[in-house]
């Protein structure tokens, strides 16, 4: 087991309906010196790659990309979700559908900072069904800008996000993925990786 996965067995908290919490260090509490750890590894997993910016959505996904934006030295762009909607223009906007709150949210990032000279690192906490991350694909697509890869702290490899993010040709490398979990016995088991 890597230190991600070792982190959540010991402090993951499995709920019923697929919902795995790791509030205790991750994104609501978080553990600091893990988060660094996670900024490494990242910057090892991606480390052929000239990356320009790293873009991430608000709120849990700056965490995890805060580290890694400071282990490449480039800045750090978040996708906001916004209720506005008289806001194309000024903005690449994209709809995301939250596997946590069930509910719609556009997101937005202002075409001041990204553009078509970007090679950008996609960054997020949980992948799940993977419509955060295609959100975050359209607007680099938008902006023209080019996707070199995917990292995302703890993917549920029993959703489908991942197969198709895969599929699409994508560099996606998950920490910790979650093959099966059971809410009753509160067991987690992890897909093997080299
Ligand atoms: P997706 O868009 O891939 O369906 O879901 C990804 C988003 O939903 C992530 O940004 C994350 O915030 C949230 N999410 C999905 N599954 C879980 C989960 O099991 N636990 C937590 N804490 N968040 C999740």
């Amino acid at each position: 087991m890597n230190f991600l996965e070792e982190r959540i067995v010991k402090d993951g908290i499995v709920k019923p309906g697929n919902v795995l919490k790791v509030d205790s260090f991750l994104n609501h509490q978080m553990d600091i010196a893990l988060l660094d750890e996670i900024g490494r590894e990242f910057k090892r997993r991606f480390a052929d790659k000239k990356i320009t910016k790293v873009l991430t959505i608000e709120a849990s996904g700056i965490a995890i990309a805060y580290p890694v934006a400071r282990e490449f030295g480039v800045p750090l762009v978040f996708a906001k979700k916004s209720k506005s909607i008289n806001i194309e223009g000024e903005m690449y906007v994209a709809e995301v559908e939250s596997f946590t709150h069930k509910n719609k949210n556009q997101v937005i990032v202002s075409k001041k900072f990204l553009g078509p000279d970007d090679h950008l690192l996609i960054i997020d906490d949980f992948l799940a069904n993977g419509c955060a991350l295609q959100g975050l694909i359209t607007i680099a697509e938008s902006a023209g800008a080019t996707v070199e890869g995917l990292g995302i702290a703890i993917e549920k490899g029993f959703q489908i996000g991942g197969r198709v993010i895969r599929n699409f040709g994508y560099h996606l490398e998950s920490l910790a993925i979650v093959d099966a979990m059971d809410a009753e016995k509160g067991t987690i088991t992890f897909r093997a990786q080299d």
